[in-house]
């Protein structure tokens, strides 16, 4: 299956903690395609924090348009530059504290920065699709992401936890999809509850 384009973007960078950051930011409720091709566009311009905070706000808005709010996002990426150069001497901070700090940076993107970036074993990275699926396998009874990661803890072990966002998230793009998951065709429905699925999509 194809990896999220935020995968493929660490993978290209060497894990460039800058831009996985970056990128991370862009792709919150938009899909792959256009964060990865924002992405590019953006870091075409400019890939580093110094680089970037050069930038105004409106040319961020151009280049990353159309992601999902992408004046806000200008906004907080050209902010989180700032900070990374003011606060933090240049470089993406390493702890969840420091990160939760930046501008537009929740737990989701900061745990994933310190799992693909700073190759933490102690985080899982919950969005909306570990979130989802997790509810449906009936791992978990949460309400929200947030919920969610904390409960994954008590009961995903240890070894899985930098592992669960690539799965899931790749799980949840091609075959456990928010809407018309396609169970049908599905290798684990025979593990699965399938809580809160209404209607499921063509095998
Ligand atoms: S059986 Fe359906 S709900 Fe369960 S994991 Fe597969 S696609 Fe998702």
């Amino acid at each position: 299956m194809e990896e999220p384009a935020v995968e493929k973007i660490s993978e290209a960078t060497q894990e460039d903690p800058f831009q996985v950051l970056i990128a991370t930011l862009l792709s919150a409720q938009t899909k792959d395609a256009v964060t990865a091709a924002a992405s590019a566009r953006l870091f075409a311009a400019a890939d580093t924090p110094e680089a970037m905070a050069t930038l105004t706000a409106a040319r961020i808005e151009k280049l990353i348009y159309p992601v999902s709010f992408y004046r806000n996002k200008a906004r907080h990426v050209k902010q989180a530059c700032r900070q990374i150069l003011d606060d933090f001497g240049g470089s993406v901070p390493r702890t969840m504290e420091e990160l939760l700090t930046l501008a537009g940076v929740g737990r989701k993107t900061a745990n994933l920065v310190l799992i693909l970036s700073h190759a933490s074993q102690n985080n899982i990275c919950v969005d909306t699709h570990v979130h989802r699926i997790a509810n449906r396998l009936g791992w978990v009874t949460t309400r929200t992401p947030e919920q969610t990661e904390h409960a994954l803890y008590k009961v995903v072990p240890k070894k899985w936890w930098p592992d669960v966002n690539l799965y899931l998230v790749t799980w949840g793009q091609n075959v456990c999809k928010p809407v018309y998951p396609r169970c049908r065709a599905c290798v684990v429905a025979a593990m699965c509850p399938r809580r809160g699925v209404k209607k499921v999509g063509r095998a």
